[in-house]
């Protein structure tokens, strides 16, 4: 697993090493530790369909994958939808590297079906959100609220609960594995939700939303009457544009590559939108704002060349949140004297630094009282066998949100 400088120590230039080599949720396994789960750490639990990556950039392949049962603080769930994020793509096209063979998928809904030792928070019925977020609540990371860095290791960390019939071993990819037909996960991993919510809506809450929505109001904390950039607005996004626009800014100026993408951003509230293809966005951000620039620029997308525009249209005192991830070679650069001499700010989001057990009911409560748009992020919906066309789509940049949906039509 490539390592990123800081690793080993500070980098010593007004480079950003944006690349923390792999985002802890690719499951690194602590030294010593292996993902090797044949031999004595050999399951036998129930039989299900995966869809596998074999090998990086080639196509999934769907086949019968052995599941363990819930150890203790586990759960077991049956997936009813599970939305593909950038990062699964990332993950499938080899970007963070990891081992193989891997199931990815971390944005997802559906059903409790066993609980393991201790779990009293869910009980088999249970309509529950599937995420990566994985965490213990009372670390120093969980305290100060960054839940997706929770420093405290779990048994599911050193072992995977999957593997193939044979007994090879299968990567828990995203902490998830949600691209099958049942996943088990730790229990700080779900959230609760009414059985009126449909689970194509609710797996959006997983990932896409609550990193979009939670690097306005957690990470920035932005302040009503604010001048706000969204540099790209897919599926996080358009949860930024919202979640500013719902804070009362006083401009939310959107930015994407894609017509269909800043149309859907007007809808989700954008007052401003830039195509970044045909237009210098930093010039037309400063004449938007009367030459002042952004007072917060959020970066939901991985592409350097964006976190570049994003630095030079800063106004005093402004701030740059990145919350896509980059590919894990990628570096930025900066002007140091502009940072200092202007108090302009680099802030790094990862999810949304939200508590789902708190923040997910919030947004749902927006969602009933027609505050947050959710179905609109939905472009298009796949069965399980669609899964290659869907990511496919997805690394094509098609719509915002692709879905696989499982079972029953909702
Ligand atoms: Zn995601
Ligand atoms: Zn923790």
């Amino acid at each position: 697993m490539r390592q990123s400088p800081e690793a080993g120590g500070r980098t010593p230039s007004s480079e950003i090493n944006l690349a923390i080599h792999s985002p802890n949720w690719a499951g690194q396994m602590p030294a010593n530790r292996s993902n090797n789960v044949s031999g004595e750490e050999n399951h036998r639990g129930q039989t299900m369909r995966a869809a596998i990556c074999q090998e990086f950039g080639q196509p999934f392949e769907i086949t019968e994958v052995e599941l363990a049962p819930p150890g203790p603080g586990e759960v077991r769930a049956r997936v009813r939808a599970v939305a593909i994020c950038h990062s699964d793509v990332i993950f499938a096209d080899g970007g963070w590297g990891g081992d193989l063979p891997a199931v990815y998928g971390h944005e997802a809904a559906g059903v409790v079906t066993e609980v393991g030792a201790g779990v009293t928070d869910f009980v088999p019925g249970d309509h529950v959100v599937i995420t990566l977020v994985r965490n213990c609540g009372t670390c120093m990371c969980c305290e100060r609220n960054m839940r997706g860095s929770c420093e405290t290791r779990f048994p599911l960390d050193a072992r995977s609960p999957l593997c193939l019939p044979g007994g090879g071993a299968i990567k828990h990819g995203l902490k998830t594995a949600a691209f099958a037909e049942e996943v088990v996960v730790e229990q700080s991993q779900m959230v609760k939700i009414d059985a009126d919510i449909g689970f194509d809506v609710a797996s959006l809450l997983a990932c896409g939303v609550i990193t979009g929505y939670g690097a306005v109001t957690n990470t920035a904390a932005l302040p009503p009457g604010r001048d706000v950039v969204v540099i790209g607005t897919g599926g996080v996004g358009l949860n930024a544009v919202q979640a500013a626009a719902l804070t009362g800014s006083k401009r939310v100026i959107a930015v994407d590559l894609s017509a269909d993408k800043l149309a859907a951003a007007k809808e989700f509230g954008a007052t401003h939108v830039i195509d970044g293809a045909t237009t210098d966005v930093v010039k037309a951000v400063r004449e938007l704002t009367g030459g002042r620039g952004a007072d917060y620029v959020f970066v939901t997308v991985g592409a350097v060349v964006a976190m570049k525009q994003s630095y030079a249209m800063l106004a005093p005192g402004g701030a740059s949140v990145l919350v896509g991830m980059a590919s894990a070679d990628a570096r930025s650069t900066f002007n140091p004297l502009a940072l200092s001499d202007d108090s302009r700010r680099i802030l790094g989001s990862k999810m949304g630094h939200c508590n789902i057990r708190t923040e997910i009911p919030q947004l749902i409560g927006l969602y009933r009282a027609g505050k947050l748009k959710l179905d609109e992020l939905i472009t298009a919906r796949y069965g399980f066998d669609e899964i290659n066309t869907a990511m496919d789509n997805v690394r094509a940049g098609v719509g915002l949100r692709n879905v696989i949906i499982f079972g029953e039509p909702q």
